[in-house]
């Protein structure tokens, strides 16, 4: 099985590259020069990629290159990581050169240029950069009732980084004023904005003006902002994603998945109760606290930017249990997370997820029109509720009358 890494507890690259663990994606370590500073920033692939394509746009004249995008192959073969790594970094050495483009916005940020320490490592977060200002990313967010006008990042000894999403980083961070650890969701504003404007935030803003507790959801103490971020304050949860825990053992017997599919089906009836679609259920999602439940996290916010796009273009990302009307970027409802919950039970008991090739195209082509082959080794019960919930009509995906009763 050569699907998806997974381990507790993700570092910091220390190495010139680096596969970020449980998502593989290679991450490339590359010194920016300019005048006298030197620096280190780490990128996947994905952002040169995105970052050339905006410049491509406006500089047509420049004649940027970066290496080609690897549609087949393996993505870790370190010699192709070497070769890519030099032509990015050739990328780098041609921005730093030409004022026009190192002052572009997107190529200040991607280089973290107005970052007073350069350098790349868990505390880069903990101190106050926001009291140097910085122009238009300042936009003060309603974060709710869970907003926190006193808290400060410097209330936070922050330790490491234990995940890292799309969005941003999330640190294990220890309460000053009490000694207490809680995981702190960091999100850049600039890039939330930049992502999908204001919708995106509205989004945001309209799950953090809910009020969501549930005992499989991570519970949300509060959040604070400071001019370029926003930081949520979140449990801890310590037993690592549910997904290392399964690829160690293969698969789950069926009454172990059982337990864990009734703990997420109960949390997706609540959001859905509360009018919210979770709709990106994923094995990082899914944790396990300190005596076994599940707790998912990273619902509701920054959902509706995550195109499809985004899965298919960056070919290493994890593979998500997307639905078929997902992929078709046909509206969606709840049922969406009733086909999730399938593919999550389905990958417990047979050890991959319904419809897996390696080749992502491929795949999204199963899921849309291969019917499901479901083997052995399951009981009837299971078998009949797998095909229940990958139906691929989600008009009739159990979940599509009574949601969480049927
Ligand atoms: P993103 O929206 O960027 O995907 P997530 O909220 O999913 O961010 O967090 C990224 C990763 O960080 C998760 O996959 C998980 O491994 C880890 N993580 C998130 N929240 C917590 C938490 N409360 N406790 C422990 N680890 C967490
Ligand atoms: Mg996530």
């Amino acid at each position: 099985m050569d699907y998806k890494e997974s381990c507790p507890s993700v570092s910091i690259p220390s190495s010139d590259e680096h596969r970020e663990k449980k998502k593989r994606f290679t991450v490339y370590k590359v010194l920016v020069s300019m005048g006298r500073s030197e620096w280190f920033v780490f990128r996947r692939y994905a952002e040169f990629d995105k970052l050339y394509n905006t410049l491509k746009k406006q500089f047509p004249a420049m004649a940027l290159k970066i290496p080609a995008k690897r549609i087949f192959g393996d993505n870790f073969d370190p010699d192709f990581i070497k070769q890519r790594r030099a032509g990015l970094n050739e990328f780098i050495q041609n921005l730093v050169r030409y004022p026009e483009l190192y002052n572009h916005p997107d190529v200040r940020a991607f280089l973290q240029m107005d970052s007073p320490k350069h350098q790349s490592d868990p505390s880069e977060d903990e101190d106050e950069r926001s009291t140097q200002k910085l122009h238009s990313t300042s936009q003060n967010i309603n974060l709710g009732p869970s907003g926190n006008p006193h808290a400060k990042p410097t209330d936070f000894d922050f330790l490491k980084v234990i995940g890292k999403g799309s969005f941003g980083k999330v640190l294990l961070a220890k309460r000053k004023l009490d000694g207490k650890f809680y995981a702190v969701k960091v999100l850049q504003k600039k890039i939330v904005l930049n992502r999908k404007e204001q919708k995106h935030i509205m989004a945001e803003r309209n799950v953090l003006l809910k009020n969501v507790k549930h005992p499989f959801l991570v519970g949300l103490h509060y959040s604070f902002q400071t001019t370029e971020k926003l930081y949520f304050v979140l449990d801890f949860v310590n037993g690592g994603e549910l997904f290392f825990h399964l690829q160690r053992e293969r698969s789950f017997p069926e009454h172990r998945a059982r337990f864990y599919a009734a703990e997420i089906a109960s949390a997706l009836g609540y959001l859905h109760s509360i009018k919210i679609v979770y709709r990106d259920l994923k094995p990082e999602n899914i944790l396990l606290d300190s005596v076994g439940h599940v707790v998912l996290t990273d619902f509701g916010l920054c959902k509706e930017g995550i195109a499809i796009s985004d899965t298919t273009t960056t070919f290493c990302g994890t593979p998500e249990y997307l639905a078929p009307e997902v992929i078709r970027k046909q509206p969606y409802d709840n049922t969406v997370d009733w086909w999730c919950l399938g593919a999550v039970l389905y990958e417990m008991l047979y050890g991959l997820p319904p419809f897996y090739c390696r080749d992502v195209a491929e795949m999204y082509d199963n899921i849309l029109h291969k019917p499901l082959s479901l083997r052995p080794g399951v009981s009837l019960t299971a078998w009949s509720i797998l095909e229940e919930l990958l139906e691929k009509d989600r008009q009739n995906r159990l979940g599509a009358k009574e949601d969480f009763l049927d």
